[in-house]
């Protein structure tokens, strides 16, 4: 398995911004993961693990980042009514978009046009125009702290908006989904959701996507577009102009300049409505409150 030492980690996310990580690994098969779990412990640091980064910024990370972009075995079998499609953890979310569209599958096509993995997608519940990546979902195949692997059936398994029993309760793997045939032109709807999305999220920008989480039952880009955060630029991070909720990298934003935007947008919206703002974003580095590490079990 590759191991790199002090990688930096602008790249690895897609609003571009990031320190150094002490290492980043890039397992192919679940017994690469596994020996990942032992790195963590033996070395007794902190493991995240990554996807597309389309959802966290990093600060300086003193720990292991798993990528899993090389978990990325696709099997898909014909069930009569629809497909079970088995994906790898790192397998990108367009893929299945990409097989919706082409079988004319049902929900799965809403997903369309945001960066995500497999695994990612299920750890942030991710979803868009009434659709959750759960929705469709059978079980997920996971490795636990302990270095088990185990596998749920969905019905075990919380979602929630947003929320997940991952990565806290281990790794995700592998995903089994059985997407129905939709007994309409899903590419219609399909073409709706892109146009929506264009007009009205700053997608080819350096961006994490939604800031904040909504606060049912208000609008977090409401809120922020309220009092003021549309457009608000602090050094080299702003609140788009386009969507008060994304937060865009001007050029070489820093951790630290996201994490002061965040609190002054927070402020200001517990100022004025008494709502206090959940972040969706995950910020993570070594020693922040904000951020979210599993220490090797
Ligand atoms: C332009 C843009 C638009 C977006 N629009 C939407 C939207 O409409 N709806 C939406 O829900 N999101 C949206 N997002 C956010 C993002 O795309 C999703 O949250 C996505 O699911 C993140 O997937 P990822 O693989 O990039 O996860 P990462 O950012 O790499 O990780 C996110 C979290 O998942 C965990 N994780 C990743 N892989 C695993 C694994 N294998 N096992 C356990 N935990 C894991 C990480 O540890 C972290 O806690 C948007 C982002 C952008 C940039």
């Amino acid at each position: 398995m590759r191991l790199e030492k002090k990688v930096s980690l602008s790249k690895y996310t897609t609003i571009r911004i990031g320190g150094v990580a002490e290492f980043m690994s890039y397992p192919k098969s679940f017994e690469d993961v596994r020996e990942c779990i032992n790195i963590s412990q033996w070395e007794d640091i902190p493991i995240f693990v990554l996807g597309r980064g389309a959802n966290t910024i990093f600060g300086d990370f003193c720990g292991l980042i798993i990528n899993t972009k090389f978990l990325n075995a696709l099997k898909v079998k014909d069930v009569g009514y629809g497909l079970e499609v088995v994906a790898q953890a790192g397998v990108p979310l367009s893929k299945l978009v990409e097989l919706g569209l082409r079988e004319n599958l049902e929900g799965i096509y809403k997903l369309a046009g945001f960066p995500a993995t497999v695994g990612g997608a299920i750890a942030m519940n991710a979803g868009a125009f009434g659709y959750e990546i759960s929705n469709h979902l059978k079980s997920v195949k996971f490795l636990l702290y302990d270095g088990k692997i185990a596998q749920e059936h969905r019905e075990n398994l919380e979602f929630s908006y947003r929320r997940s029993p991952f990565p806290e309760k281990g790794i995700v793997l592998e995903a089994v989904f059985l997407f129905p045939k939709a007994g309409y032109q899903t590419i219609q709807e399909y073409e709706i959701i892109r146009l929506k999305r264009k007009q009205s999220q700053p997608i080819q920008m350096a961006t994490a996507g939604s800031t904040f989480k909504n606060p049912y039952p208000h609008s977090a880009g409401k809120l922020l577009e309220e009092v003021g955060m549309k457009g608000y630029k602090l050094g080299n991070i702003a609140f788009s102009e386009k969507h008060a909720n994304f937060l865009i990298n001007l050029g070489k934003a820093s951790f630290e300049e996201v994490v002061k935007i965040i609190n002054v947008a927070k402020k200001k919206v517990f100022e004025e409505f008494g709502i206090e703002l959940q972040e969706e974003v995950k910020l993570i580095e070594s020693s922040s409150p904000y951020g979210w590490k599993v220490c090797g079990a």
